[in-house]
């Protein structure tokens, strides 16, 4: 049935206990029972992130450069910050985002206009090409914009496959894809191989480290092998990463990077055509909240890098007694080789998909991949604690699955 507007009102002390109430139902995700959508290194940092969001619950973004002048220097901050952890030449610039679909569709929006200019084709219609792993928002993107995808197979290692991508690129390409890491594995693409395809056939490559961009360059200074992923390589234009997933700084914040001016000059919107005169914002939305940046930039700025290293430490050590007891279940098999803390893991005789069903039967949220079939996770520091109750209950749902040999295969499907 359709909500009613209420006639009248209710006090504010019974509208929070409704909260709660209704709350009650949600999964689990304190406990470590949801292995995406929230992210978090530690309560200390989950603290300082709330006060700081809400010491700017009300101010606007959108009035940074008039009003809120503390926002904009924050904002030029942690952008300041990020280009100087990604590498990015001096000349580099970027723009904060309320996310990696808008800081992806920014970046796309930005190459197809460039793109336009130096084609002096202010209708050329493009085409991207990018591996299957790499994220929708992409697809959003290029509908929004009426651009050509052309999504490309990985390779056995579930990477993508320069040689491939190099065969769909035609003269109407704009942008090559690359993840660091992709969604639905968790693997690094080969970035330095799209870096030198980009440059050999001048066409722009777009990073998408989203989802790891901000935990990848820690977990290298502890001696992991992470390849090099951002600006190093002299092949990438521009670049998203997310403050909001391992960033650990709350919802809603992510960045996109440009190599240079000239690049990121597309970027945001500058018109004037009503009656009100100029109208300028960063990036796509308008209104955006204060606390986002606050936020980020008191999480930045509290932990630095000795801080986010630290955090990269006790992830890694928890991935990898994840990993371990992944493995010591058998028949089942991590999906490549994720050098960070998302991962995939099918198995070989049993339908994965049934043991994910079992799983959510004892109150764990499955996440999945459909190709190939997997159980899906994200760990932070939420997924600590339950590490042992976790891999036993798997172990002991990959058995009762196994047992049950004429199970028809679960009708289960992946989606978010
Ligand atoms: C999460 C993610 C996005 C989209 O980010 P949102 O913040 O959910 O909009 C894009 N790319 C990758 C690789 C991601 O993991």
């Amino acid at each position: 049935m359709r909500a009613r507007f209420p006639t009248t009102g209710r006090p504010a002390s019974d509208v929070l206990a409704s909260l709660r109430e209704m709350k009650a139902d949600d999964a689990d995700w304190r406990g470590g029972r949801v292995p995406l959508y929230v992210f978090k290194a530690s309560d200390a940092v989950d603290e300082l992130g709330k006060a700081a969001f809400m010491e700017f619950f009300s101010e606007n973004a959108l009035g940074a450069r008039r009003a809120f002048t503390s926002l904009k220097r924050m904002e030029d901050e942690v952008l300041g910050m990020a280009l100087d952890l990604f590498h990015a030449p001096d000349e580099a610039v970027g723009a904060m985002t309320t996310g990696g679909t808008e800081s992806v569709i920014q970046a796309l929006q930005a190459c197809r206009d460039w793109n336009r200019a130096r084609r002096r084709d202010p209708h050329h219609r493009g085409n991207i090409v990018l591996p299957e792993t790499a994220h929708p928002a992409f697809d959003k993107g290029a509908r929004l914009m009426d651009i050509e995808v052309r999504r490309v197979p990985t390779g056995p290692d579930l990477r993508a496959d320069a040689a491939r991508m190099a065969a769909a690129i035609d003269a109407d390409t704009i942008m090559l894809v690359g993840s660091a890491p992709c969604f639905p594995f968790g693997l690094i693409d080969p970035i330095a191989a799209l870096s030198d395809l980009a440059l050999a056939r001048d066409v722009w490559l777009h990073v998408d480290a989203c989802v790891g961009g901000y935990l990848a360059p820690f977990v290298r200074r502890l001696g992991h092998a992470i390849p090099d992923f951002d600006f190093a390589l002299p092949g990438v234009s521009s670049l998203s990463a997310d403050l909001h997933k391992f960033g650990f700084c709350p919802k809603p914040a992510s960045t996109v990077f440009y190599r240079n001016a000239d690049k990121g000059g597309h970027n945001g919107f500058d018109l004037d055509v009503w009656p009100s005169g100029r109208f300028r914002t960063g990036t796509i939305v308008g209104t955006r909240p204060g606390g986002g940046v606050a936020a980020a930039w008191a999480t930045l700025t509290h932990l630095g890098e000795a801080g986010y290293v630290e955090i990269a430490r006790q992830l890694m050590a928890m991935m990898a007694r994840y990993r371990a007891g992944i493995e010591a279940i058998p028949g089942l098999q991590i999906h490549g080789d994720p050098p960070l803390t998302l991962l995939a893991f099918g198995a070989d005789d049993i339908d994965i998909f049934a043991v994910a069903e079992a799983m959510a039967g004892r109150g764990w949220l499955p996440g999945l991949t459909q190709r190939p079939k997997g159980i899906h996770r994200m760990m932070s520091m939420i997924h600590a604690g339950t590490l042992d109750a976790y891999l036993g209950d798997l172990a002991a749902c990959v058995g009762e699955i196994r047992a049950r040999a004429a199970l028809p295969e679960s009708r289960l499907t992946a989606s978010y």
